[in-house]
């Protein structure tokens, strides 16, 4: 037998890659077990940066930046995925940093990760990688109509058009700027669920149990959680796959992996998340071990133990559309927030708000997690919110 990981016990440093909403939360986490963060983002403002003991203002590549967050940690993580991977590169010389360097680099390409699925024996939609004229005009027929996705930077929707003729197709190519890109065939969506799994150092791997999502705009909406979501047996399928890509990465950390569901049944897996995921914050209110809470076990080699859901869980995204009046003009009218209190007025509501000053159309600002003893009574409070938010309901 190997001998069992010496964790990082709390009263250690722990450091995170970026300062967005996800490293926040994570810090909020890695705090409550006694931790002390750190965060490298630019912005002075950014939502991480501002509870973090340590935010360390440099752009992601600089070397003092990376120095002074390596002899600040113990151990090093990222929360967004467009970070560049060379930063993660150059942090591991020094110290533990999970996900590595090597996954991340394949999630932040759509092609590659395709590639990494079709190794792993997942499904994957049918589709054609787009790196030059030639593979253009070799894109046969039947990928049409389809979704032309730009390999690199893609994130909410952004970076995709839909194509449904040829010269639409070479015309979208160009207007995506020729870039390298990955033409996929549109699937009829029955629905979209997504996993997310936590695995150690050692190649212990748990996961949370499957979550049903809902996207408005390319943007993620509502997410629900409960026993019998989506079937018994699709949850196995995903489950199981979500952790074949894990451990073909051979990855540390925690990993969200989304998948639609088609018409007929069948489930494909669409990308993966190389952090925490948007689809798993119900786990803060919903679960005894939230995602974030998974990351700093991961990152701290710490025992990972199958979470428990003892609630079922609705999340709703809260978009800066919220801030502003139904019918108003979200770029000319003054934002107003959203009336909380009466939110809060009803059972089982979490707030989660993530410090950001300023409400802009589509922009992420918070969460509202809805706990209850049964599916139904989740339903009927997250349509409550929901109208009292002015979100359409769903
Ligand atoms: P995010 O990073 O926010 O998850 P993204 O910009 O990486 O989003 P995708 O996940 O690729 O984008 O696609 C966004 C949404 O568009 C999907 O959740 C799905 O609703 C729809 N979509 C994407 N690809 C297809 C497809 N091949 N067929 C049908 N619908 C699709
Ligand atoms: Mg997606």
């Amino acid at each position: 037998m190997s001998d069992p990981l010496k964790p990082l016990l709390p009263g250690a440093t722990l450091g995170v890659l970026g300062g967005g909403q996800l490293g926040r939360m994570w810090a909020h986490a890695a705090q409550r077990m006694g931790y002390y963060t750190a965060v490298l983002d630019p912005d002075a403002q950014s939502p991480a940066g501002c509870v973090s003991h340590h935010h360390i203002r440099t752009d992601y590549l600089d070397p003092q930046g990376l120095a002074q967050l390596a002899s600040l940690c113990q151990a090093v993580t990222t929360e967004f995925e467009n970070v560049p991977a060379d930063a993660l590169a150059q942090l591991a010389v020094t110290l533990p940093v999970s996900p590595s360097a090597h996954a991340v680099a394949i999630a932040q390409d759509r092609a590659r990760e395709k590639a990494h699925f079709v190794q792993c024996g997942v499904p994957v939609a049918p589709h054609a990688v787009i790196d030059t004229p030639e593979q253009l005009a070799a894109v046969p027929d039947r990928l049409l109509p389809g979704i032309l996705k730009t390999a690199r930077m893609g994130y909410d929707g952004k970076g995709q058009l839909r194509v449904t003729s040829r010269d639409e197709l070479y015309a979208g190519w160009a207007t995506l700027g020729s870039v390298a890109c990955v033409l996929e065939k549109m699937l009829p969506l029955a629905a979209e669920c997504s996993v997310i799994v936590a695995r150690g150092r050692d190649g212990r791997c748990v996961h949370l149990p499957i979550q049903r999502n809902l996207h408005r705009g390319g943007i993620l909406a509502v997410t629900e959680v409960w026993a019998g979501n989506v079937s018994a047996e699709l949850a196995q399928q995903a489950v199981a796959a979500a952790q074949a890509v894990a451990e073909g990465l051979g990855y540390v950390g925690v990993l969200c992996v989304e998948f639609f569901v088609l018409a007929d049944g069948a489930l494909v897996v669409n990308e993966i998340a190389p952090r925490p995921h948007n689809s798993g914050h119900y786990s803060q209110d919903a679960c005894d071990v939230s995602q974030f809470e998974l990351q700093v076990r991961c990152m701290a080699d710490l025992p990972l133990t199958q979470p428990r859901q003892h609630s079922p869980a609705i999340m709703l995204n809260l978009l800066g559309d919220l801030w502003f009046p139904r019918g108003s003009d979200p770029h000319g009218a003054d934002p107003t927030e959203p009336p909380w209190a009466d939110v809060l007025a009803l059972p089982g509501t979490h707030l989660h708000l993530y410090g950001k000053r300023e409400a802009r159309a589509g922009r992420k600002m918070g969460h509202l997690n809805i706990t209850a003893t049964t599916p139904e009574q989740a339903r009927s409070v997250a349509l409550q919110a929901a109208a009292v938010l002015g979100m359409a309901p769903f």
